[in-house]
């Protein structure tokens, strides 16, 4: 603990690998630690993304990190945070293995641990024939037989999302659809059949085939499943920061509150990406994230060492200098 970091980006997913470029290329003194289990990992490709559309994860996540590479403020650490606490001068914060460092300043891009049904066969498919987000991966089964996993308003309307890309799709309830007659006539209307068995387990060869298998013994074949997932904080660091949760939502159970610069309750300590409340989950938002909350650090870096109050910090960003 022999350096005072400007910065400590804690996880180098999107949105972290995205503010600590912002941060290098401002020649800001920076920490990037990364325990290395990105949520999209599983998945082939990235959709979605300009640029790199359909690039797989793994390489989107190494091109990134080679960029940081010409910047040399910038250090990458592999690992994990295991705690912290604010202190006057900012923040140390304990790495997995017992070394300690500190920062004026930290950033939350710790993700989110992505829940689905506890159904077998799921795991072994998720990102690939098994999805929670139609945008990212319904292109890649477009036209095919596809399926939603749920019951009740959410399962029709992810039913009704879902026939964007195809015009046979199945919810499947896992029992009684508990649908109202107005969102079971919108699903009759749309051509969606709703099959009400119980269902056992996903089967198919290899991650990119599924068939949806019943407890009766019947089967149907799904080329593509959509999932409810619910999106929960990784670890107790931004507990233990002192950082508020925000209400749980439908998806997001405990985001972190941040504001619209990505300040969270704890001064100094900002969170940007899927881990924030600011977060509609995406590859695409995480970057934009990580990258306006590593030029929000840098603006209150620079004010906070010209003396500058919160107040004028605030005028000069509503002046346009971001
Ligand atoms: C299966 C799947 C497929 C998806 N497909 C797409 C898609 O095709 N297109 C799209 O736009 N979006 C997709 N998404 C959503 C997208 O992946 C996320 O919105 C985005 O990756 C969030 O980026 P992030 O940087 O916030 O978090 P992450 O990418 O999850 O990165 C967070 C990093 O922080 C690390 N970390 C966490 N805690 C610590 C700690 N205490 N110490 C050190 N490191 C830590 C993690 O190990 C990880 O490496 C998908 C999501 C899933 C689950």
């Amino acid at each position: 603990m022999d350096k005072l970091w400007d910065c400590i980006v804690v996880g180098a997913g999107a949105a972290g690998l995205s503010a600590a470029l912002v941060l290098g290329r401002a020649r800001q003194r920076t920490l990037v630690v990364d325990a290395g289990g990105q949520s999209n990992s599983s998945a082939d490709g990235i959709g979605g993304l300009l640029g790199q559309d359909g690039r797989p994860p793994a390489a989107f996540y190494a091109a990134g990190r080679e960029e940081l590479a010409a910047y040399p403020t910038v250090e990458r650490r592999s690992g994990d945070v295991v705690g912290g606490e604010r202190h006057e001068a900012g923040f140390v914060l304990e790495l997995a293995d017992g070394s300690h460092e500190t920062a004026r300043r930290v950033l939350l891009a710790t993700g989110m641990e992505y829940r689905f049904p506890a159904l077998p066969g799921i795991a072994e498919r998720w990102g690939r024939s098994v999805f929670h987000c139609p945008f990212c991966h319904g292109w890649e089964v477009r036209d095919q037989q596809l399926g939603v996993l749920d019951r009740a308003a959410a399962g029709a309307r992810r039913a009704l999302l879902l026939r964007v890309w195809s015009d046979d799709v199945t919810l499947f309830a896992d029992g009684p659809a508990e649908l109202d007659a107005e969102d079971a006539e919108r699903l009759r209307a749309a051509g969606v059949t709703v099959d009400e068995r119980r269902v056992a387990e996903l089967r198919g060869q290899g991650s990119a085939r599924t068939a949806v298998a019943f407890a009766d013994g019947g089967e149907h074949p799904c080329a593509g499943l959509l999932v409810p997932v619910t999106l929960h904080q990784r670890s107790a660091l931004a507990e233990q920061l002192g950082a508020a949760a925000s209400d749980p939502g439908p998806v997001a159970i405990d985001a972190i509150e941040v504001d619209p610069m990505f300040h969270t309750s704890v001064p100094g300590l900002s969170a940007a990406g899927d881990v924030s409340s600011q977060q509609l989950p995406s590859v695409a938002n995480a970057v934009a994230a990580g990258s306006s909350a590593a030029a929000m650090i840098v603006q209150d870096l620079i004010s906070e060492a010209q003396g500058l109050t919160a107040a004028s910090r605030l005028a000069r960003v509503a002046g346009g200098t971001q």
